[in-house]
């Protein structure tokens, strides 16, 4: 008789994260996931054979230990045989068509609303309301049509409930990771074998004497193990003494932990064994350290970094590519004025063969008084324009609330210089997927300019491109100083492209070329360049800004640099 596939069950419902574990436990083996409300109900459904094993989660990365699950294994006696840890990244989701000013109701796992604690407090009018489960408070937006609530829940169950996702990547660290255990009611004992490292799950509790944790902890010292966690749940039936978890590297049947737990139970009267296991290393996004190993990256160095990756990163937007080799341009108005100016404008830039289209919708000027944009109408204009020339193009966000409406017009976002450490701002575009051009406060220094990439790529952007473009200095000839060295610095500093912007550097058109062609040579990746087709009639920046003649002159000299393909 052919032998049927195991039944695992997990807590949640059809696109819960415990489903996504399992999926990722069992791709190589047959197994039906079978799904239930509560994690106790899965131990009761396994104690009653109705499922062979089942799959909860145990720690995450963000709000430590699921406490009920530890629960559940000492009250149960259950074996932990095997566990997984995936990566956990949640949405705010909706009926399709509501908007955020709808919302008045969050429903979500506690866990999962515990991951997204700093995202919540930005939302003081919605009500959070606690769930059984992440997949299942989605599924009850969908069943019910709800319009006035949102959920907090993984991809799976957006596909699989049909909502859409207003938001994504709210967990408050980008490296959320929940770990989870496969668990049985049997006393399963797995031989030691030399596949996979091993690791043993203990809970033992100390006798009410000064001291005691200590010497326990003693004897993990004496025989030289490796104990990787300690945790301690309290002991239900009597108040103020603790059940002390530990996890330790190794296999419970080997010589050197089979004599430790004897003293140590020995000592205490209890240790209990939850479990031998072969501790979970996966490729790629699964296990940082994994990946560390092999490529040598340091997972504790900023985001930013080359010891945290080594490669240069590489951005595609429309078909043009940003670091990595090219030399790309960013050209057009600093602001858009109107319909027949920004298509003069890019009709210039695109004729000279610059790659991206410039233009400020929302521009921050230095008095109130000064041309501040055209706000929405300029987003439009610029991307009508874009459309027109085939260029992607790149446009100032100045304030958090703004950010989904410029990604809606805009294929780059760009931070301007007075914004370099509006850190809201930051956090915000970081959360957003289109690529960031962020460029140099004129009073920060590189490690700064890092510093804010960092809050950036930390949301999960990693799509961030720097700009140096001029920082104050004593020198009042040019409008800033261009801090050339901090090119070669940066590029030994981060894998990020690194971009120099002449005009606002120089502040003087005759400059902006020989300032370019310097960026070139010393390494940069590209440069944005003020473009308008009649620059004495532009309302922001009309001294800098170059003519058709002057910028035909920059390219054709970045040309003869060989920049080009
Ligand atoms: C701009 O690019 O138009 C601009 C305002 O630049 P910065 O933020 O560098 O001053
Ligand atoms: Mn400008």
């Amino acid at each position: 008789m052919e032998k049927s596939s195991l039944k695992v069950g997990y807590q949640g419902e059809k696109g819960a994260y415990s489903e996504t574990a399992l999926h990722e436990l069992f791709k190589e083996t047959a197994a039906e996931a079978v799904p239930f409300r509560t994690s106790y109900e899965v131990v009761d459904a396994m104690k009653k054979g109705r499922i062979d094993v089942g799959l909860l989660p145990i720690d995450n990365s963000i709000v430590g230990n699921i406490t009920h699950t530890y629960d559940l294994l000492v009250e149960n006696r259950l074996t932990i045989t095997r566990e997984i840890i995936i990566p956990i990244h949640h949405n705010l989701l909706v009926f399709p068509g509501v908007q955020s000013d709808q919302i008045r109701k969050i429903y979500s796992h506690p866990a999962a609303i515990a991951q997204c604690e700093v995202f919540l407090r930005g939302l003081p009018l919605a009500e959070i309301i606690p769930t059984y489960d992440t997949a299942g408070s989605a599924k009850m937006i969908a069943d019910k049509k709800l319009t006035d609530t949102a959920a907090i829940a993984g991809d799976r169950a957006a596909e699989l409930y049909g909502l859409e996702k207003l938001k994504q990547q709210i967990e408050d660290y980008p490296h959320n990771q929940t770990r989870f255990v496969l668990i049985s009611s049997e006393n399963i004992s797995y031989k030691q074998d030399d596949l996979a490292p091993w690791k043993t799950t203990i809970v033992f509790n100390t006798l009410d004497q000064p001291g005691m944790l200590y010497k326990c902890l003693g004897v993990i010292e004496k025989y030289n193990l490796n104990m990787t966690m300690l945790t301690s749940r309290p002991h239900k039936t009597e108040p103020w003494k603790f059940n002390f978890f530990a996890e330790i590297d190794g296999h419970a049947e080997s010589e050197t932990l089979k004599k430790a737990f004897e003293e140590i139970r020995g000592m205490t009267g209890f240790l209990h064994l939850l479990g031998s296991y072969h501790r979970y290393e996966a490729q790629g996004l699964y296990s940082l350290e994994a990946a560390a190993g092999e490529k040598r990256i340091n997972v504790t160095a900023p985001l930013y970094s080359l010891e945290r990756h080594p490669d240069a990163t590489v951005i595609r937007v429309d078909g043009v590519q940003i670091g990595g080799g090219t030399f790309t341009v960013i050209a057009g108005p600093c602001s858009v004025e109107g319909r027949h100016q920004m298509i003069e404008s890019a009709k210039i830039s695109k004729e000279q063969q610059a790659h991206i289209l410039r233009g400020g919708a929302f521009k921050p000027r230095t008095s109130p008084y000064s041309f501040q944009g055209l706000g929405e109408e300029g987003l439009k204009l610029l991307k009508e324009a874009g459309r027109q020339y085939n260029m992607p193009v790149i446009t100032e966000v100045i304030a958090p609330e703004d950010v989904e409406l410029v990604a809606s017009y805009s294929d780059i976002l760009q931070i301007g210089a007075r914004n370099m450490q509006n850190f809201v701002l930051l956090q915000e575009v970081g959360r957003c997927k289109k690529p960031v051009f962020l460029k140099r406060g004129m009073m920060a220094t590189v490690k700064e300019l890092l510093l804010s990439a960092e809050y950036i790529l930390a949301k999960g952007n990693a799509d961030v491109i720097l700009c140096e473009r001029g920082i104050r200095t004593f020198e009042t000839a040019t409008r800033n100083t261009l801090d050339i060295s901090a090119i070669p610095l940066l590029k030994e500093k981060t894998h990020l492209p690194v971009f120099v912007d002449p005009s606002h550097a120089t502040g003087i058109p005759s400059l902006i070329e020989p300032v370019a062609k310097a960026a070139a040579a010393i390494g940069a990746d590209g440069i944005m360049v003020e473009v308008h087709f009649n620059p004495a009639a532009a309302l922001s920046d009309a001294d800098q800004a170059l003519s058709e003649k002057q910028f035909a002159s920059l390219m054709a000299s970045l040309k003869k640099m060989q920049l080009f393909m």
